[in-house]
C-alpha cells in the first residue's frame, strides 16, 4: 500500500500508513504530543483497588468531540505523571482507549492513541520473551520484572473510527501489551507470581507518587 499524505491539523490528523498497513506513529511525534496535551487537562490517576481498573472497559462507539477531548486529557495526564502509556480507566473513564508516548528498542519515539485495541496472536517465530522491569502509574513507585514478547501488534481504531494497526518493539511492545491489558481489566501485577505481586504492592505502600492520585474509597 502506498504511503498516504498526513493532513488536517497537527494532533488531529489521520496518520499515514507504511507498506504493511501499520500507522506511522513516529512522524511529528513531538508536535502531535504537544498539541494534544496543550489542549487537554491533566487528571488524577486511579490506583489498584479502584473498581474501574478491574473490569473490562466499554467499547468506544462514538468517535466524536468528547472522545477527542478525552484523548487530549489522557495525553496531558500522561505527561504530568511522566508515563509512557495511559489507559482511559487510569483517569477513571470506562472506555476502551489508550494513548502512548514511548520509545522502541532503537530509541525511536512513537506517539498515538488506539480505541478498542486487540492484540495480535504472534506466530512462535516472532515470540521472544523479554523479562525487563515493568511499572504502572496505577501501582505508583513499584517495579517488577515481567516476561512479555518483545514485539507486539495491536489492531483497533483511531480517534476518527478508522481501522488502524500499530506495531512495536522493545519497551514500546511492552507498552502496547500493558495498555491493552488495562482496558480488559488487568494490571501487570495480575501477571506476576503471588510473591512478586505482594512485593510490588509493598513497594507501592512504602512509596509516595510524584503525581496526584484518586484516593480509593
Ligand atoms: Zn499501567
Amino acid at each position: 500500500m502506498a504511503q498516504q499524505e498526513t493532513d488536517q491539523r497537527i494532533g488531529e490528523g489521520v496518520l499515514a500508513t507504511d507498506q504493511d498497513g501499520f500507522v506511522v506513529d513516529t512522524a511529528d511525534a513531538e508536535a502531535r504530543e504537544t498539541a494534544h496535551r496543550e489542549r487537554g487537562t491533566s487528571r488524577p490517576i486511579t490506583v489498584v483497588g479502584n473498581p474501574v481498573l478491574h473490569k473490562e472497559c466499554r467499547t468506544v462507539t462514538e468517535f466524536d468531540g468528547a472522545l477527542a477531548t478525552l484523548i487530549d486529557d489522557m495525553f496531558a495526564s500522561q505527561r504530568t505523571a511522566e508515563g509512557v502509556g495511559l489507559a482511559a480507566n487510569q483517569i477513571g473513564v470506562d472506555a476502551k482507549v489508550f494513548v502512548y508516548d514511548c520509545q522502541d528498542d532503537e530509541g525511536v519515539r512513537h506517539v498515538g492513541a488506539v480505541c478498542n485495541p486487540v492484540l495480535a496472536e504472534l506466530p512462535p517465530e516472532l515470540r521472544h520473551l523479554d523479562d525487563s522491569n515493568e511499572g504502572c502509574l496505577s501501582v505508583p513507585t513499584a517495579y517488577a520484572a515481567l516476561a512479555r514478547p518483545d514485539y507486539a501488534e495491536v489492531r483497533g481504531q483511531d480517534a476518527h473510527g478508522n481501522d488502524i494497526k500499530v506495531r512495536g518493539t522493545g519497551y514500546f511492545a511492552r507498552c502496547l501489551q500493558h495498555e491493552t491489558d488495562h482496558l480488559y481489566g488487568y494490571l501487570y501485577i495480575d501477571r506476576l507470581s503471588k510473591r512478586d505481586r505482594k512485593d510490588a504492592l509493598k513497594q507501592m505502600a512504602e512509596g509516595t507518587p510524584r503525581y496526584e492520585t484518586v484516593p480509593n474509597a
